[in-house]
């Protein structure tokens, strides 16, 4: 189905299920070469008021104690499976003032993700990358990408597209507007210049009512890709973001090939960190 994946999660965000040895026997199991465990990054304390830390379900996140026993686990997976590359990731997302922070998780690590599922706007309140979006703040999600991109710290960027998940256009309705068109084309030249792989992330499909018609995927989103897919040299990957290990064979990787086949995207079936 897929030889590699370099986005997985598992017990220690608190949303996912299962062991590191767990993804790694199954995705051995299921003929992948690699695997990458990028479970949810530490996030620096006292960056964001208490109401914002708890609407962004924060406290999922793994603390730095056990990133430390994360580690470890990836450690003893790799001597148990020799036979498939195990790599040791995060996927964090980035706020402006804290390198030092991400930097210290980058350094003990074979690359890292970087998964915007939140951000802090121009006067610093923290937006919701799911609910919040808008024609009037959907610069400040380019922004925070492209700080993040420019720390030089991150190596893949996940699900590029979530920003239209519930995203308003200037009368409030849900579309794919002149901002929405501008703002890819952003992330698209963006990811070209520093050389970053954009992610097509298979489980948006969780979130999807309609599964067949792949307009309506909730994402991977047509109109973003449909864009992206003309920029000539830039690397695409296909990105389980599994929550759990059953999910590395699942349905929703054919579903999320059918979409790159539909719309005649090339994606690299190999990274290299
Ligand atoms: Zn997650
Ligand atoms: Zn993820």
């Amino acid at each position: 189905m897929l030889k590699n994946n370099y986005h997985t999660h598992m017990k220690y965000c608190n949303h996912a299920v299962g062991e590191v040895e767990d993804y790694v026997k199954t995705a051995y199991e299921l003929g992948y070469l690699s695997l990458g465990m990028s479970d949810h990054a530490p996030i620096p304390l006292n960056s964001m008021t208490k109401e914002e830390w708890d609407h962004n379900y924060c406290g999922q996140n793994m603390t730095m104690d056990t990133f430390n026993i994360y580690l470890k686990d990836i450690e003893s997976a790799q001597k148990k499976y020799p036979n498939i590359k195990v790599y040791k990731a995060l996927e964090s997302e980035y706020l402006r003032g804290y390198d030092s922070w991400y930097k210290n998780l980058r350094d003990k690590l074979d690359y890292m993700i970087l998964g915007i599922h939140f951000f802090k706007d121009n006067i610093g309140k923290v937006l919701d990358t799911y609910e919040d979006l808008n024609y009037n703040n959907l610069d400040y999600y380019y922004q925070n990408m492209e700080e993040a991109v420019k720390t030089g710290l991150y190596d893949y960027l996940a699900h590029p597209d979530l920003f239209y998940f519930d995203y308003k256009d200037k009368n409030g309705n849900h579309t794919f507007d002149d901002k929405c068109i501008e703002i890819t084309h952003k992330i698209c030249k963006l990811a070209l210049k520093y050389d970053l792989p954009l992610e097509i992330n298979c489980n948006g499909l969780h979130f999807s009512s309609d599964k067949e018609n792949i307009k309506n995927f909730r994402y991977p989103v047509y109109d973003f890709w449909n864009i992206a897919k003309d920029y000539k040299g830039l690397k695409i990957i296909l990105g389980v973001d599994a929550h759990n290990p059953n999910l590395l064979g699942g349905e929703w990787i054919l579903k999320a090939k059918e979409f790159c086949k539909e719309l005649n995207i090339k994606y690299l079936e190999k990274l290299d960190f």
